[in-house]
């Protein structure tokens, strides 16, 4: 049977970076007989102009149906000043949460070519290789009540709520340790289970889990000590699981370590591996239309896709070689470029 593959090209350079990381798809499809069958619709500001919506039902359904998403980058200046619940953003919540893709798995790896584009000293970085497990439907972003308000003396007042359930945590925290088990071994769950109650329900069911991964190495570690960590001592850490909002953060603070947020790829992943594949970068209105943004995070996301969701390892072993090799032969965009390389642009 055909695997269908729906692409979001999105806004700003995602229709730029997505067209490279297709024409990579479709030389993988012919070399490994994938057997793949791409479509595409709108996502976003795009979705937005067209039907009205940044995703349209007819979207979700197509989305639905497909076996992977491939997703570009969505929102932009021209949608700032639209009614918020239209904003390009909305439709990315709404396709992750409807599709209940509660796995976000985010490696931070650093390509030892581009070692002098990390924030930090080549021996603090030189080989790493972490991945950080984000739950993605749950806590913070989606907990209600959350309200903006006006007090009986005149003061405003703002809050949110953190819940989570059982399940929820039980399921991500499979996710985690299911990761190591196939790499190091070693899983670190990241919580601020001193503080939050939510964190103490979240630290007793990943303490549950465990036991059915005794060879699984666990620790936990408090999410402000997790921050310091990663700048002073990365390669403690080979598989991270944390919540919605420490993995949001410290995913972007693990980019830095890498070089460019243009080399990460991410995947957004549901109880069976159906997924939504995307670079972790956004749409970059500020180079949209130049030819000049960094495909990698995408091409790489592809070979997440052909990995995850498909079993198709080597497939996507050749995708991360032939972005190596690439690297060898000092081709590098202007976010990775250094003294002596050559400078390209997307299509290159
Ligand atoms: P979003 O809210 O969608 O995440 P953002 O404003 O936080 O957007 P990005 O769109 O990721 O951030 O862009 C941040 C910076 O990184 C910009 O200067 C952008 O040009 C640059 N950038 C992002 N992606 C790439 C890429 N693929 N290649 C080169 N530069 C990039
Ligand atoms: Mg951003």
């Amino acid at each position: 049977m055909s695997k269908q593959i729906l692409i979001l090209p999105g806004d700003g350079i995602g229709p730029e970076i997505v067209a490279e990381a297709v024409k990579v798809l479709e030389q993988a499809n012919q070399q490994f007989g994938l057997g793949v069958e791409l479509s595409y619709d709108e996502l976003g500001g795009g979705a937005y102009d067209k039907y009205g919506v940044p995703l349209a039902d007819e979207t979700l359904e197509r989305a639905r149906q497909a076996d992977a998403i491939l997703l570009g980058a969505v929102g932009g200046p021209k949608w700032d000043t639209i009614d918020p619940a239209l904003r390009p953003e909305r439709g990315l919540l709404k396709i992750r949460s409807q599709l209940g893709l509660f796995g976000n798995l985010r490696p931070a790896l650093l390509y030892p070519q581009l070692a002098a584009a990390s924030s930090l000293k080549p021996e603090i970085v030189a080989g790493l290789d972490i991945l950080i497990v984000r739950e993605l439907t749950g806590g913070i972003y989606f907990g209600s009540p959350r309200e903006n308000r006006v007090l009986e003396n005149g003061e405003r007042q703002a809050y949110d709520t953190l819940p989570y359930s059982e399940s929820e945590i039980r399921r991500i925290a499979k996710v985690g340790f299911d990761m190591a088990r196939v790499r190091s071994k070693k899983l670190c769950s990241v919580d601020k289970a001193n503080v939050l109650a939510s964190s103490q329900l979240w630290r007793t069911v990943v303490e549950e889990v465990a036991k059915d991964y005794p060879d699984v190495e666990l620790s936990h570690m408090y999410v402000d000590n997790a921050a310091m960590q990663l700048v002073r001592a990365p390669k403690q850490f080979d598989v991270i699981v944390t919540d919605n909002m420490f993995g949001d953060i410290l995913s972007d603070e693990a980019s830095m370590l890498t070089g460019s947020i243009g080399m990460l790829p991410s995947a957004s992943l549901d109880a069976r591996n159906k997924g939504m594949y995307e670079p972790c970068h956004g749409s970059a209105p500020d180079i949209a239309g130049k030819g000049i943004a960094n495909p990698l995070a995408t091409i790489l996301s592809v070979s997440m896709m052909l990995r995850y969701t498909f079993n198709q390892g080597a497939a996507a072993d050749a995708i991360e070689q032939a972005v190596s090799v690439v690297l060898d032969q000092g081709l590098r965009t202007g976010d990775i470029w250094s003294e002596g390389c050559q400078k390209v642009g997307t299509r290159e």
